[in-house]
């Protein structure tokens, strides 16, 4: 029992961990909030038609709309914020990158990459631990062949 409250809580925090650099990060944040949200309306909804449970299911689907709207209107008003496109340093995609932010991992390759005063990027990854990814994935590419 207290493992399964344990694996709930780190998928709650997992689900709502709200760190976003870039704005395809915060959509993907968002759409996890709401994956959750209709699995809570669904649930609801199953507990109300089975009539067994109508008492819980109700509550649980009211509260799952609130949450819908309230996400809603919270993502809009994140997604207000100036952006800016960057292009990666190590494979030069495209980042649109919310302004205030210091540093990022990339959409793409995911390499984290940092951001200058002057609005300069710069690799947050050292050659040596560049190189250390890059075998890294190689090796389980091989492992998947
Ligand atoms: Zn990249």
């Amino acid at each position: 029992m207290q493992e399964l409250i344990g694996k709930i809580k780190d998928k709650l925090s997992e689900t709502f961990n709200f760190e976003y650099a870039t704005v395809r990060e915060l959509e993907h944040k968002c759409f996890r909030v709401f994956y959750f949200v209709a699995g809570m309306v669904g649930l609801g909804f199953l507990l109300w038609i089975t009539s067994l449970f109508a008492i819980i299911g109700i509550p649980l689907m009211v509260l799952g709309m609130i949450l819908f709207f309230v996400t809603l209107v919270w993502m809009l008003r994140l997604q207000r914020e100036p952006t800016r496109e960057v292009r990666c340093p190590y494979c030069a995609s495209r980042n649109e990158l919310f302004v205030s932010r210091k540093e990022f991992t990339c959409d793409m390759c995911h390499r984290p990459v940092g951001v200058l005063p002057s609005g300069e990027l710069v690799k947050l990854l050292t050659p040596e631990e560049e190189e250390a990814r890059f075998e890294e994935r190689t090796r389980v590419k091989r492992h998947q062949i």
